[in-house]
Order: C-alpha cells, then structure tokens, then sequence
C-alpha cells in the first residue's frame, strides 16, 4: 500500500470537539451520543469520541459496530435493521431504532434466543420523510407492541430530521416528540429513558435555548468529526480543521489550456469544455475519481487550481503558485463531508491518525 494519497484525523481535534459539544449539550439538560459513521467507525476514531465524555456510540451499519465492539461503549445501531440480519442486531448492538412490526418480532425472538434484552428507540417521522411512522396512531401502537414483546425494551422515541426532506428541527416540530412521548408514558404507564430529537442539525435550537423541556438526546456525528451542523455551517465551539487529504504530485509540465482537436467524449462519457488560458504550467496528481468527487475537495493552497481529472489522475493548474512544486510535492485538500466519507471508505486511501 503506498503511503500518498492519505487522509489526515486529527484525533485529538475530535475529541476536543466532542469534548465541546458534550459540555454545551448538558448545559441543555442533554445527553449526545456519538456517531462514528462518518469515519466507518475505525476505533481510532471511535475512541477519540469516548475520550470526549460520550459513553453511546452509534452507526448506521452493524458492519461499523462490529469493528468497535471491543470499544469500552453502549453501542446503537442507527439505520432501521434488516430482517436478515437480526442475529448480528441483537449480537452487536445494545440499541436499535425501529418502526415495523415485523422487524420488532425479529428482534424479539432473536433477543430471547441469545438471552438477551434489547432496547428500542421508535422512530417517528416529523415530516422530513426518512425513517419512522408518520401518524401517531402507529407509533403508540408500535408502542404496545414493543412492550408487549419478551426480549425487547421501549426506552425512546426519536426522530430524524434535515436528511432527505430537508425539514429543520423547530421547537414546534421538537415539541411534537415530546407530547407523544409523554402520551405513550401516560397510556402505557412507562418512562421512556431518550427522547432523541435530532442529528447535528439540531445543535442550533439547542444552543439558542430553544430546544424544548424533555428533549434529552441528540446524535452527533458531523459536529463531533468536522465541526459542522445544520446546512453544513460551522457549529459554534468546534474546529472544522479535522481531516485533510494528501496527495502527490508525478508529473508537472508546460501545456496548452485547450486539447488539440477535441473530438471524443472523456472517459466519463461527457462531452469537455475548455477555456483558452495559453500555455499553463500544469501537475497531475495521483489521485482521481475512483477515490474521490474532485468536486469535493478543495486545495489549501488557494493558488492552485483543480481542473479536471479521470479515474485515477487529478490534473491541477499550478500557473499562478508562488511555490515551486516538484514531481513527489505533497498537496493538501481541505474536505466536504461526502469527500471525508469517499476517502475514509476508500481502500485506496491511507488513513493516517494523528
Ligand atoms: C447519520 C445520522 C445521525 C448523525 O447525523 P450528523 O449530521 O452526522 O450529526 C443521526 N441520526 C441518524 C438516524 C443518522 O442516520
């Protein structure tokens, strides 16, 4: 495996992040967990998390919990589980969010087979149109039927929000989960231990004292890892500077701004376009869209320009730098979150713990 390209996890940056978050949630009366899939839960990360004072960790892949099974945590498994993979659910994860029927059955037997008791967040859908039941008719009855369940325990009701619909966390909408929670108590003559209102997305409310009374959970992943929430802006008391990309130059050389007769589609199948620029002095990178969308990074050094690429090169304008690059420089990359979560699944790409 080459050293370059590399992604770059300032794991001390994350846990002071977490560390951050952690203190503004209680001051909020709330208790985060961490979401680790961001990183494909390596435990380098994982643990950087726990070193921050989170003490649940979730992910949405049981493929994520197994490799930090061994990690002194709660674990809680955030994507709705498959039916097929109910063994692995119950073996791996302390937690499960859930809004079918059927998958609650699975989980029940599977829990009582293993001598096991599962907890059950229930997953009410607010408006934002993932995961969760949309009437509350169907999550009081989900209700009944988790505690009815041997083998399984109703302790929360959550929701999600700000992921497909882009539906924000409101105190209107956040008080929505809170009045049902508080009817299935009532109706049920239980106490639900999480109210889970939201991802990073909803740090904002929290922090302008407008979450309400009872919402005692939120689950942060990008926060924690990058420093960002709601519509990826920065989230206050976070540093964004957690991962960079590294990747090396192998060839650098004078060229035309325009190829010479353009006929063909590239390699993508697109039809290019050029600009005239004359002759510029250019750098190709190793690095290319099979690791990363080049539209996702962004190079520190703001001299250099990202021009195109193909599957396994990266063709940079490297004209107007002051620096003089040579064949084996390094250039750095500042991420998106879609580019973090390319490189750190991409077996491709060293991840580098710092
Ligand atoms: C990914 C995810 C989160 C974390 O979202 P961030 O924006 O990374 O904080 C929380 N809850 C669920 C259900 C998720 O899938």
């Amino acid at each position: 495996m080459s050293t370059y390209p590399c992604i770059n996890i300032h794991l001390n940056r994350i846990t002071e992040n977490t560390k951050n978050m952690v203190a503004s949630c209680n001051a909020h009366n709330v208790i985060p967990t961490g979401v680790t899939k961001l990183a494909c839960a390596y435990p380098e990360v994982g643990q950087a998390i726990l070193n921050g004072g989170i003490k649940i960790l979730s992910d949405s892949r049981i493929a994520n919990l197994k490799k930090i099974r061994h990690l002194d945590a709660v674990t809680m498994l955030l994507r709705l589980p498959a039916v097929s993979e109910i063994s692995d659910v119950i073996e791996y994860a302390d937690i499960s969010l859930n809004s079918e029927a059927k998958t609650l059955e699975a989980l029940s037997q599977e829990a009582v087979k293993q001598g096991k008791e599962h907890k059950v967040i229930l997953m009410h859908d607010l408006g934002d149109l993932r995961e969760g039941s949309f009437y509350d008719e169907e999550t009081l009855a989900l209700s009944r039927k988790t505690i009815e369940l041997p083998g399984i325990q109703l302790v929360g009701l959550g929701t999600n929000l700000a992921c497909y619909g882009g539906v924000e966390p409101t105190s209107e909408n956040q008080t929505r989960l809170v009045n049902l929670a508080k009817q299935i108590e009532a109706d049920y003559g239980i106490t639900l231990q999480y109210i889970s209102g939201a991802s990073s997305a909803g740090l904002n409310l929290m922090l302008d004292n407008e979450l309400p009374n009872g919402i005692n959970q939120l689950r942060l992943g990008a926060s924690l890892l990058m420093g960002i929430g709601l519509n990826d802006e920065p989230v206050p008391y976070t540093r964004q500077d957690t991962f960079t990309l590294t990747s090396e130059i192998i060839e650098i050389k004078v060229k035309p701004s325009v190829p010479v007769n353009s006929t063909a589609l590239d390699a993508f199948g697109n039809k290019p376009e050029f600009i005239d620029r004359g002759l510029r002095k250019r750098a190709i990178c190793a690095i290319g869209k099979q690791d990363v969308d080049i539209s996702e990074i962004t190079p520190i050094n703001k001299d250099v320009l990202i021009i195109g690429g193909s599957s396994d090169h990266l063709i940079l304008d490297i004209d107007y730098c002051k620096k003089d690059y040579q064949v084996g420089s390094l250039i750095e990359f500042e991420l998106s979150y879609g580019a973090v979560l390319q490189c750190m699944t991409s077996e491709y790409i060293t991840k580098r713990f710092l």
